[in-house]
């Protein structure tokens, strides 16, 4: 069975990485095109859009694929909504690994937004110290709310003329470890972490670092995704794939 998966996320390369060793699959690996250097996976890789939903809807048309994965970033919800969209009109089976949210536990101090924008807000106007990981992009609130000083974290360097003023840029690649984390915090004397509810454990340990350290984080809660059959583990992921491919076998018998 031709399978596409949708990537960005560690689950999307362990999954890439399971079904390159069993021959009853076909895969093809879609990234974006957005981080520079990928750790690609041993199976056929495409990088960059499709053209929208029509153009996925051609692409799995042109390839006989026979299901889809979405194992894209959580936050990647245009693909994720395009994804939704082909699938449904092409008749084409879609799975979503969805990773469980992060969800407070004793000891935290979470402020629940909705978005960048009113991430940017809850700082407040009083001069703060900000761990800033949701990433490259999006950082024009932060640029406006200029009154603090951000410790951004990214794996591929943002565009400069993105960048907040008062800006110190760290480069690095998850996992990190909850000593490696408060030992940053504490260094560059942290007073808020900014994140997005990712929900990966690659990147928990900033989480626990916080709390250790009795620091307030703000949390992007995820935007809403279409409906669609959902897995929480690459072990679940393959298990629908072996059901839809016996299924095509037994169609094709
Ligand atoms: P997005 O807003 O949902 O997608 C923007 C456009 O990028 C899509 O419409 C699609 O272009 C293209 N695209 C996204 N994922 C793709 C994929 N796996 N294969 C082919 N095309 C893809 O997504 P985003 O937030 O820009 O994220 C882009 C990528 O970075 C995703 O793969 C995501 O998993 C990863 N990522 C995102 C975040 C985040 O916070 N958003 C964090 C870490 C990693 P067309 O419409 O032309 O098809």
């Amino acid at each position: 069975m031709r399978v596409l998966i949708l990537g960005g996320t560690i689950q999307a390369s362990q999954l890439a990485h399971r079904l390159s060793t069993d021959e009853g699959y076909n895969t093809v690996f879609s990234l974006a095109g957005v981080t520079k250097n990928p750790v690609l996976p041993t199976v056929s890789v495409r990088i960059g859009g499709f053209g929208g939903a029509h153009g996925l809807r051609v692409f799995l048309r042109d390839q006989g694929v026979g299901a889809v994965v979405d194992a894209t970033h959580p936050f990647a919800a245009q693909m994720s909504r395009h994804a939704a969209m082909a699938c449904a009109r092409s008749g084409v089976p879609l799975l979503r690994i969805d990773r469980p949210v992060w969800t407070e536990v004793e000891g935290d101090q979470w402020t629940h937004v909705s978005g960048i924008d009113e991430a940017a807000a809850a700082l407040g106007d009083a001069p703060q110290t900000v761990f800033l990981t949701t990433g490259r992009k999006d950082l024009g609130p932060f640029q406006r709310a200029s009154q603090h000083h951000y410790v951004l974290r990214s794996i591929d360097a943002p565009e400069p003329s993105s960048l907040p003023q008062n800006v110190m840029l760290l480069l690095a690649r998850p996992p990190f470890t909850v000593a490696s984390e408060m030992a940053l915090m504490k260094n560059h004397a942290i007073e808020v972490l900014v994140t997005k509810n990712a929900g990966s454990e690659a990147t928990s340990a900033k989480l626990a670092a916080a709390r250790n350290l009795g620091l307030p984080v703000i949390m992007i809660d995820r935007p809403i995704l279409p409906l669609a059959e959902t897995a929480s583990t690459v072990d679940e992921a393959l298990l629908w794939l072996q059901k839809h491919r016996h299924a095509g076998t037994d169609r094709d018998v």
